[in-house]
């Protein structure tokens, strides 16, 4: 059980809870992964397990040979909310922050083929890098952030939120009709196109708009 960091310093206790995750809500990035956008945003789970902070180290697997980096805006949430409509989502948001949605690409492609889960190649532990979170007051617009990484100093990913096919307000609701959403859950919104490989020594820098950094490195 580990708590969240927050940007402005004050020590709250909130545990990270579960990661919601989302594919394909990027139309640029599903087009390079020969996927369709869908109606309905793409689900899936990464463990609690697999967060690290600022200034640590993703640890590549010995079973994958390609791991990709996806950046991702994450929501924290606030308030336990089920089946909370589009007006009302943002009332239940703690804050915001940057994650990386680390990704076994290999087996991810083989497991799509076999049409298992994901769970394997999303859920190793170091997959999930989060920043400090950003407390709403102090965040502007989630639907209008500029979100970026680079890899060993070399922009790869860069868009703003508002390239999303769904609003984060549409993702809440659209979450909170399946599961509860708890104090200290996180859904990570899916990534823009530019996804990539990434290797031991790697560093890797993401910011959302002027609000968070994120740095972290491969070992
Ligand atoms: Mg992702």
């Amino acid at each position: 059980m580990t708590n969240y960091i927050f940007k402005d310093g004050v020590k709250r206790n909130i545990t990270i809870g579960k990661l919601v995750c989302l594919a394909r809500t990027y139309k640029k990035h599903a087009e390079e992964m020969n996927s369709e956008v869908t109606e309905d945003p793409v689900l899936f789970l990464k463990p609690a397990s697999s967060v690290i902070f600022n200034g640590e180290s993703i640890v590549v697997p010995k079973i994958s040979k390609c791991l990709h980096h996806e950046v991702e805006l994450g929501v924290v949430i606030g308030k336990k909310c089920k089946n909370v409509s589009k007006k009302d989502a943002l009332d239940h948001v703690l804050g915001y922050l940057l994650a990386l949605d680390i990704t076994a690409r290999d087996i991810q492609s083989e497991t799509k083929k076999k049409g298992w889960p994901w769970s394997i190649a999303k859920g190793f532990d170091t997959f999930a890098p989060i920043s400090d979170v950003v407390l709403k007051k102090d965040a502007p617009d989630p639907n209008s952030l500029d979100i970026s990484l680079k890899v060993n100093g070399e922009i790869k990913q860069s868009s703003n939120t508002n390239n999303m096919v769904f609003s984060v307000e549409r993702i809440i609701e659209f979450i909170s009709q399946i599961m509860t959403l708890e104090p200290g859950d996180l859904i990570m919104t899916g990534t823009p196109e530019g996804v990539g490989e990434i290797k031991t020594g790697d560093v890797l820098e993401a910011e959302l708009g002027d609000i968070c950094s994120l740095k972290v490195n491969v070992s």
